[in-house]
């Protein structure tokens, strides 16, 4: 959005790392690496371009203000709340200390203006909803991102008919806990629906949704192939064991989760269920974590993401004063967990060799045009010598390459 707006008033917008007159560094805060990481992006812009104007914007500036402020060159910090209205204020502060504006969140219900230019090709995200109410103990989000709003219901709708109207096939539903949307008496099974209802748009996916928010209506349209809604589920569990989860304060144990992967997987076919786990969490025992690993073979993942726990400041874990991990040992159960992935991710793709798959195809890399399947293998077709990008088409899986799997179309 903010690259479209300096594009309509003139502004030429370069790659990162190119000259510049201006920078605008959007930036992360849900662990410690990622604080790290944006100090180094903003240090790197300021080295490279000492005379440009420099604004910081989105969630470390939200949380970390102070210390990025320290940062030589840094002009302009802005917090999520007035990050979009960032060009307003380019200009002020230079030379002097940085100006911070970093108001209270509001807890309204949001619009957004509609993303013309998509950084990637054919697939777009469509955020419907921002900032999250669970706060479980180890996470800094709901206080860098505000409470749980929806995006305005005509207005989402209006993004996603602009959207298929450019040629954009499938939509990806953003948002901290989508599945807590609500706005105008509309739920998240009424949006999907709503989604369906707009020609050219062919595939809808839900990112990632709370275990505890998923409606059963989810499963119906994942399940009837002429619904946009994709089968895929993405459902954090953070942890295997029944003390690990509430010393996390989630809202489930793990037979609840087992009984929701349950009624998933009973009700879509071929359904690609994947997962984020969190690992050396504070009070972790390496038997919690063994149970976790245990519970992660048994259910039917087709993959997890895996994060070491990193300390937040200002979250209800930091009070503990006992059980924490040291971060090699974090780090052990991370690479323990990736190759139990790996080896799950594996199994998913190999239990479907020499099937078909609907794919819809992205631009062209590595002599091939590469793409998703509906349940979220990632394929690449062989290069036919003429443009298939964008095509929605049927295609054969016959290799196994990694992470991939190579694909004829048919
Ligand atoms: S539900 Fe997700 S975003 Fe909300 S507090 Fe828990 S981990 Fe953070």
């Amino acid at each position: 959005m903010i690259k479209d707006r300096l594009a309509s008033i003139g502004y030429q917008v370069v790659p990162f790392g190119e000259k510049a007159d201006l920078g605008i560094i959007n930036t992360c805060t849900v662990t410690r690496e990622a604080d790290t990481k944006c100090r180094k992006a903003i240090r790197q812009f300021v080295t490279k371009n000492p005379e440009a104007y420099t604004a910081v914007i989105g969630c470390y500036s939200q949380m970390g203000a102070a210390v990025i402020a320290e940062i030589q060159g840094v002009d302009l910090i802005v917090g999520n709340q007035d990050k979009f209205a960032v060009l307003e204020h380019v200009g002020q502060g230079k030379n002097e200390r940085p100006l911070i504006l970093r108001d209270r969140i509001s807890p309204s219900d949001f619009s957004l203006s509609f993303v013309g230019d998509i950084p990637f090709d054919k697939r777009a995200n469509l955020k419907v909803q921002d900032g999250c109410d669970f706060m479980c103990s180890f996470c800094i989000i709901p206080f860098a991102r505000g409470r749980a709003r929806s995006r305005d219901w005509e207005n989402t709708l209006g993004e996603a008919r602009a959207a298929a109207k450019r040629g954009i096939k499938e939509l990806i539903f953003t948002g901290v806990n989508i599945g807590t949307f609500s706005n105008a008496g509309h739920d998240i099974v009424d949006l999907v629906d709503a989604l369906n209802e707009i020609p050219d748009l062919l595939r809808v996916r839900i990112s990632s949704i709370e275990p505890t928010t998923v409606p059963c209506g989810l499963y119906d349209r994942m399940a009837d192939p002429s619904h946009c809604l994709l089968p895929y589920l993405h459902l954090p569990l953070q942890a295997g064991s029944d003390k690990v989860l509430q010393l996390m304060r989630r809202k489930y144990s793990m037979s609840k989760y087992r009984d929701y992967v349950r009624e998933a997987m009973s009700h879509v076919p071929d359904l690609c269920l994947g997962t984020d786990i969190m690992v050396g969490f504070t009070g972790e025992s390496e038997e919690d974590f063994e149970e976790t690993c245990r519970y992660f073979l048994e259910l039917p993942f087709a993959y997890t993401h895996v994060f070491p726990f990193s300390e937040r400041e200002g979250t209800a874990v930091m009070k503990r004063d006992e059980g924490w991990i040291p971060i090699e040992e974090r780090n052990r159960r991370c690479t323990h967990l990736r190759r139990l992935s790996e080896k799950k991710r594996y199994d998913f793709m190999a239990a479907r060799l020499g099937q078909t798959a609907k794919v819809l195809l992205e631009d062209p890399r590595d002599g091939g045009f590469p793409g998703y399947t509906e349940n979220y293998i990632r394929v690449r077709v062989p290069d036919p010598g003429h443009d298939i990008r964008n095509e929605l088409v049927n295609v054969r899986l016959n290799k196994i390459r990694a992470d991939w799997m190579e694909a004829e179309v048919l």
